[in-house]
């Protein structure tokens, strides 16, 4: 975290847009079958072990991550070296007047950030434009995309030309929902002990489908390690 932050501060000096992806198990195994995702992630200008199974896979492996970053910490942090170096932040995404709220909790949190704009929309392309507009006009310095996995990595990745000021751009899953107190964080114990993830699917049972990533997540790091690494490209 202290490694992302200095690299983000560094950022916000520069002269391009600088993409951070917050990965987890399923944008891995989604980019073994979505090849534009996996250019995005190869692309993107630093991607993060937000899933504690990356950080596993990390130590299996023996090139171990020093930590899990979490990306509903990590938009914490970020609005509070915006508001240190007075960045202005524009959060896009989540149901209608999520990010508005999110950016009203950011703001009495840290009454220094300047929250350059708030808006739903959608990732669609027929929105495209308007956004792009939208936020070039705020003069944003750091973008919040929280349209889910991989639209908004996607999304980021799509305008990063046209965004004329944004430095920082990053997608952020659920993080609105979760800074808005619609969702609902594990406890510690359950942080602490790597099960987010478990929490997450008892909150939120639909995404059994996408979750059972993980198990193939697994069996791909194992598979790798026993020298097998033809069946993933990874
Ligand atoms: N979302 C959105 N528009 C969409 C799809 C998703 O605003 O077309 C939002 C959704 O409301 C939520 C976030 O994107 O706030 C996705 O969160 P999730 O935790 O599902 O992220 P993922 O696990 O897919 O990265």
């Amino acid at each position: 975290m202290r490694e992302t932050l200095a690299q983000v501060e560094a950022w916000l000096g520069g002269a391009q847009l600088r993409q951070i992806a917050t990965a987890n198990p399923e944008f891995v195994m989604r980019a073994q079958e979505d090849e534009e995702f996996r250019a995005v992630l190869t692309a993107a200008d630093l991607c993060l072990p937000d899933g504690v199974g990356l950080v596993w896979a990390s130590r299996w492996l023996g090139k171990p991550f020093p930590e899990r970053v979490a990306g509903s910490e990590l938009v914490y942090h970020i609005a509070e070296l915006c508001a240190a170096n007075g960045a202005s932040l524009f959060l896009l995404g989540a149901a209608e007047g999520i990010a508005a709220e999110a950016g009203q909790i950011l703001q009495t949190r840290y009454p220094a950030l300047h929250i350059a704009g708030t808006f739903a929309g959608s990732p669609a392309l027929a929105e495209n434009e308007a956004l792009v507009a939208m936020i070039n006009a705020s003069e944003a310095a750091v973008l919040y995309v929280a349209y889910g996995a991989p639209a908004q990595d996607k999304w980021i990745a799509r305008n990063k030309h046209a965004l004329t000021h944004v430095k920082v751009g990053i997608g952020v899953g659920g993080a609105l929902d979760f800074i808005s107190g619609r969702a609902i964080r594990a406890p510690r114990w359950m942080q602490r002990l790597g099960l987010e993830w478990l929490h997450r699917l008892w909150r939120e049972p639909w995404r059994w489908r996408r979750m059972l990533a993980l198990p193939r997540f697994v069996a791909a790091v194992l598979g790798r390690s026993k020298g097998n690494s033809n069946r993933y490209t990874w």
